[in-house]
């Protein structure tokens, strides 16, 4: 088994939790959709004891009034898979070992307070342009899978036929599934 050094390991997760969390625990995706708000417990269930601490895009912590706190990201998919910790280590160093988006949640929490914001907020559009001048529009013969999708899930012609939804051809999943959280 590779040897994982954690902190090394959490200050490279440091940021992209919410991307973790959805990629190894999906069930984390209504507390992550919600957040802060309270939503029920992944794991007893219950209406809405459960909820991601303020910092989680920070450091991955959450609590559930009835199984307990977890301080770190790391305790969080412990608890919820049921890992041990070297392969909780193991696991995470896999997913930030992928293509992560070049792009850092706007300042932790994502409430835009620290001295840094001005500079992350302008990474984060240049980054949102550069994606969308790489995207090709629907009309496109390229973007005929796309467009495919779109409409077997139902989605109006004429928003297929609009200038505003466009065909990325390189976008890993989780950014599309993250965007919604960033922009928050
Ligand atoms: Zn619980």
């Amino acid at each position: 088994m590779p040897y994982y050094n954690y902190e090394a390991l959490r200050e490279q997760a440091r940021g992209y939790w919410p991307h973790i969390h959805l990629s190894l625990a999906p069930q984390l995706e209504e507390a992550l959709e919600k957040a802060p708000r309270h939503v029920s417990c992944p794991v007893h269930g219950g209406r809405d004891g459960f909820r991601l601490f303020k910092d989680h895009t920070e450091n991955g912590g959450a609590m559930c009034n009835t199984c307990g706190s977890f301080p770190s990201g790391f305790r969080v998919l412990q608890w919820l898979q049921g890992w041990d910790f070297p392969q909780t280590l193991g696991a995470v160093a896999e997913v930030l070992g992928g293509s992560l988006p070049d792009i850092r949640p706007v300042n932790g929490n994502g409430n835009g307070n620290g001295p840094a914001k001005g500079r992350d907020d302008e990474r984060l559009l240049q980054r949102l342009r550069q994606t969308w001048r790489d995207a090709v529009p629907l009309q496109d013969e390229w973007a005929q899978p796309a467009r495919r999708y779109l409409m077997r899930r139902g989605i109006s012609a004429a928003t297929i036929n609009s200038t505003r939804c466009r065909c990325h051809p390189n976008l890993a999943y989780f950014v599309i599934r993250l965007l919604p959280l960033l922009l928050k």
